[in-house]
């Protein structure tokens, strides 16, 4: 890596200290980049870099909130806007207890080169809280996410930030946050995206994440003549993007073995096939329960759970073709990745976002595998988003058909586009050069066309 990167990564470090995600997902990028710069001495001289790494804006807030028993608690909101140099900003909410200003701007970060990557004109931001709706009731979930928009309102609007869904905010969350938006500002606008359907959503938003990474696994596996049809394979996660990808991937002829969540994992020899992934649906997204719940519904299931005093988890050790990471970050840490090579895996497609650690990811790129990363593979989902927008502004809907078809353009043309510019940059076959790059030259274009802003 170049000195002029390495300055500004580690400026990065020292001006955010304890944000070992971003510091992670600056670096990547940044080294994929250290490729065009040689080309591109105008980003030098902008500080195109320097400005990238500082989000345009970062709010933190408070969020009271009263549970069922009448006890007050206290969350922290909030909203990473980090580049709007091509669009409004766009990015999902999370609510997990994990959450923090680090995974947020990591997450922000990612956002903004994805959605240059999709062609729709959305910048990136990303938000949430540390709020865990995990055995809270409706009622609570309700009141917390109320108390939440309550102050995020002041901040988004059609035309400024539009927000999403991410880890523990689903359709759910998004209604309850939708009411008290449109409840404080009395306007009925395309504000949040992943809305119900007789209220605005888009069809296939909830499919298009999971839908839109196997249809970049099933682009990939096209460059050397392959297919889905007959392949085995590892998802992780059981919530939106896993059960999805699930779907896909048995209607594409290929067989789902593993489902995951926090706890531990399933492995199904059989496959999930779409009934079982009916019931998983119902488990989680009805009755809230846990995976391991599948096992005891079909006993030909083994159920393992996740020790994470270990360096590896056993969802990444068992012979397959192909693995679609869905649950988290760096939840494939290099052992994992040893793991998984070791068993004949092939083609690593990320439906989460940087759920491969940097020790997994260099023995990826290190081997000859087809390796999707998150910012190209997953953005199904912020694509359709898009889409929603639009149909919003129009005020009318398309046909599931055509958002279908849409989605399945658009990972088409990302996947060209990240063959195009690993090509082009002297890193064929490349897939994280060639979308950290195409992410990068159209937003580091439009902020040299904005002038120092
Ligand atoms: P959900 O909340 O619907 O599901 C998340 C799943 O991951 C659950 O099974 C959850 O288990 C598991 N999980 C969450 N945190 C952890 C953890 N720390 N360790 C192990 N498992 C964990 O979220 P989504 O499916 O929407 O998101 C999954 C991933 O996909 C995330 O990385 C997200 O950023 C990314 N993504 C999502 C998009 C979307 O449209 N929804 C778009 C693009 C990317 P448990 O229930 O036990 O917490």
């Amino acid at each position: 890596m170049n000195a002029y990167i390495e300055e500004i990564l580690e400026t990065v470090k020292t001006k955010n200290p304890s944000e070992p995600e971003y510091h992670q997902a600056i670096h990547e990028v940044l080294e994929s980049v250290s490729l065009v710069l040689e080309q591109h001495p105008e980003y030098l001289e902008a500080k195109i870099l320097e400005r990238l790494v500082e989000p345009e804006r970062a709010i933190l807030f408070r969020i009271p909130w009263v549970d069922d028993q009448g006890a007050v608690h206290v969350n922290r909101g909030f909203r990473i806007e980090m580049n709007s140099a091509i669009g409004p900003y766009k990015g999902g909410l999370r609510f997990h207890a994990s959450v923090n200003l680090g995974i947020l701007k990591f997450l922000a970060f990612e956002q903004v080169f994805k959605n240059s990557l999709t062609t729709l004109p959305l910048g990136g931001g990303k938000g949430g809280s540390d709020f865990d709706p995990k055995g809270k009731s409706d009622a609570e979930v309700m009141r917390f996410c109320q108390s939440f928009m309550t102050e995020l309102c002041r901040h988004i609007g059609p035309n400024t930030d539009v927000p999403a869904g991410d880890i523990g905010v689903g359709a759910r969350e998004i209604g309850f946050l939708f009411g008290q938006y449109k409840r404080i500002r009395n306007e009925f606008t395309g504000v949040l995206t992943g809305k119900g359907l007789n209220w605005g959503g888009s069809l296939i938003r909830p499919e298009a994440t999971g839908y839109g990474s196997v249809y970049f696994a099933a682009e990939m596996l096209a460059t050397r003549g392959d297919s889905l049809e007959g392949k085995s394979c590892i998802v992780s996660g059981s919530g939106n993007v896993a059960q999805y990808t699930v779907q896909k991937i048995t209607q594409l002829g290929g067989t789902a073995l593993t489902m995951s969540d926090s706890n531990g994992h399933i492995f199904d020899p059989e496959g999930i096939d779409e009934d079982k992934l009916q019931f998983v649906m119902a488990l989680k997204n009805q009755r809230r329960g846990r995976i391991e719940e599948y096992a005891e519904a079909y006993p030909d299931t083994i159920y393992t759970p996740t020790d994470y005093s270990e360096d590896s988890n056993p969802i990444w050790d068992h012979k397959a073709d192909c693995a679609f990471p869905s649950a988290t970050q760096n939840e494939i840490s290099g052992k994992d990745a040893e793991n998984l090579l070791k068993n004949g895996v092939f083609l690593v497609c990320e439906g989460a976002n940087m759920p491969t650690s940097p020790e997994g990811t260099h023995l990826f790129l290190d081997s000859s595998i087809l390796y999707g990363p998150g910012k190209a593979a997953n953005a199904g989902g912020v694509a359709v988003s898009g889409l929603e927008m639009a149909q919003n502004s129009m005020r009318f809907s398309w046909s599931r058909e055509e958002v279908d078809h849409r989605l399945r353009q658009i990972m088409k043309n990302i996947h060209t586009s990240c063959v195009e510019a690993a090509d082009r940059y002297g890193s064929k076959g490349n897939y994280v050069n060639g979308a950290n790059i195409a992410g990068f030259i159209k937003v580091a274009d439009a902020m040299m066309d904005q002038g120092v802003v």
